[in-house]
């Protein structure tokens, strides 16, 4: 084995290197589930390892250099033990069919490798600092790799330990080293990006989502509605004499009770539907699947929870309670914005007969 020759591979290597990255980063922006995120990250550095041992660095005859640990070691850091079991599979079963005297050893060292990665996980991360050097660290963990040596005849494997061993571990570390910091680089690129849209799309004193992703989700709920034939129901909330709250006690306590009043409309819904902050005291609901007489159940129950729900401050209980105006879309032709102007009215009516009730719009 020539030190050109593992230099060229290396070179190789990261070309291999910069295709996962981008890999990474596609799956880290599209996938959402966490299980099929890890396996799927899995599969990329089992692609990456299968590729690179397909253009590996010949040591000695049926002895290969490759990029397998350096991706190894980093799988479980990033695709979890889904990830690294995935990736692991992936590449002992390429090195046995590859064969050659290493074929055993190699598929023993790629499960010591990746074991070793998954130990790192479970360290606290006190023990192994961050950025270079924990990269480092587990650059030098990949050494765990030579384990292939012991099931080598001995004196092929002194010969190859006196060759080989610096020069793969220098090409490990540096290459550990590069790739988690470009990792580390698109993770976070992905986190400000997520937490960008995140901002942009979510009203900061409620936590629920803005009128803007409301609408966006309210068009694709009348799009599918549409096309289903199913129907679909809207609520919309109003806090009852807010401005006396606000006059009375003042702006952030009024802040407080908006949040609260928020927080009670989201347990008492169901996952796929969605409350968005409408207007300065009005939450809107949207209910897919969900007829008139579910969505009227819906908003009785919020509307007795918030009037049950005493918000106290400075020893003193403030009263709330809400409004709430019930429409449903018409299943055969769903028109999201005739379904809210009719909650609309519906609340208003709720406002005029005394407040602190549900009213259903007359149209079906
Ligand atoms: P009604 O029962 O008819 O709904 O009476 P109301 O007093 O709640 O209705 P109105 O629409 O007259 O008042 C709403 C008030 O909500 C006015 C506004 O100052 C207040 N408000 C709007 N957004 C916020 C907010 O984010 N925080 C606080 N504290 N107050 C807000
Ligand atoms: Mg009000
Ligand atoms: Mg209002």
């Amino acid at each position: 084995m020539e030190v050109n020759g593992l230099l060229v591979a290396y070179i190789r290597i990261l070309g291999v290197a910069a295709l996962i990255v981008y890999g990474y980063s596609w799956v880290a922006r599209t996938i959402d589930r966490s299980l099929l995120k890890r396996a799927a990250i899995g599969l990329l550095f089992g692609t990456g390892g299968v590729i690179s041992m397909h253009d590996p660095v010949v040591m000695m005859p049926g002895l290969i250099y490759d990029a397998r640990s350096i991706l190894l070691i980093l799988s479980p850091l990033y695709g979890g033990p889904i990830g690294m079991i995935v990736a692991a599979l992936m590449m002992i079963a390429h090195r046995l069919m590859i064969g050659g005297i290493g074929a055993m050893g190699g598929s023993v060292s790629i499960l010591v490798v990746a074991g070793t990665g998954y130990l790192f996980t479970l360290m606290p991360r006190s023990w192994l600092g961050a950025g270079w050097r924990r990269s480092l660290l587990l650059g030098l963990a990949t050494v765990s790799s030579f384990v292939v040596l012991a099931f080598l005849p001995p004196p092929v494997a002194i010969e190859l330990f006196q060759k080989a061993a610096l020069p793969v571990m220098l090409a490990n570390v540096a290459g550990v080293m590069l790739l988690s910091d470009l990792f580390h680089r698109e993770k976070e690129r992905v986190r400000i990006l997520r937490a960008l849209e995140n901002e942009a799309s979510v009203d900061p004193l409620t936590k629920l989502p803005n009128r803007r992703f409301f609408q966006r989700a309210a068009d694709r709920c009348a799009e599918e509605a549409g096309s289903k034939r199913i129907p679909f129901s809207v609520i919309m909330i109003d806090i009852d004499y807010f401005k006396k709250i606000n006059d009375t006690w003042g702006h952030s306590v009024g802040d407080s009770v908006l949040s609260k009043v928020a927080n009670t409309i989201r347990a008492a819904i169901r996952k796929t539907d969605i409350a968005a902050r409408y207007g300065g005291e009005e939450i809107v609901i949207l209910l897919p699947y969900t007829r008139r007489q579910d969505a009227l159940n819906v908003a009785e129950k919020i509307r007795r929870q918030v009037e049950a729900g005493n918000i106290v401050v400075d020893g003193q209980e403030i009263k709330v309670t809400v409004s709430l105006g019930i429409a449903s879309a018409d299943a055969d032709a769903p028109d999201f914005q005739a379904a809210l102007k009719d909650a609309d009215t519906a609340l208003y009516r709720a406002k005029a007969a005394g407040r602190n009730r549900c009213e259903m719009s007359a149209a079906a």
